[in-house]
């Protein structure tokens, strides 16, 4: 079961809706078998439609368990390129998508599977 701190994803509701129409896009960073922070890429794209985050973006930190990104869209589901992206990197991938609320929010394994989160 994946453990999200409840603090990290009020503030990842607030950067999707400020960031809206366009994308957010960071990498999220465990601790202690929490995820509790997250880690803005200065590589990182940002923009309507954009292909989330280039490849050559990845930081090398042992600590960095995957990405969050939004979708403007009311479509949580990962796109062909997300999935492509998930299965290279990392091992939990969310998407958050309009309007932006918890019920927004979607947990992906690398192969694009739903996982079970817990709000710690
Ligand atoms: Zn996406």
């Amino acid at each position: 079961m994946i453990k999200i701190d409840g603090e990290l994803l009020e503030f990842i509701s607030h950067a999707a809706k400020s960031t809206h129409p366009n994308e957010f896009a960071a990498f999220l960073r465990e601790e202690k078998g929490i995820i509790s922070e997250i880690v803005f890429s200065p590589f990182s794209i940002f923009g309507r439609n954009s292909s989330t985050i280039s490849h050559f973006s990845l930081p090398i930190d042992a600590s960095i368990v995957g990405t969050v990104h939004s979708h403007p869209s009311e479509n949580g589901l990962p796109s062909r390129e997300d999935l492509n992206f998930f299965s290279r990197y990392g091992k939990v991938h969310i998407i958050i998508c309009y309007p932006y609320q918890r019920k927004n929010l979607f947990f992906y394994s690398r192969k694009g599977e739903n996982l079970e989160y817990e709000v710690v």
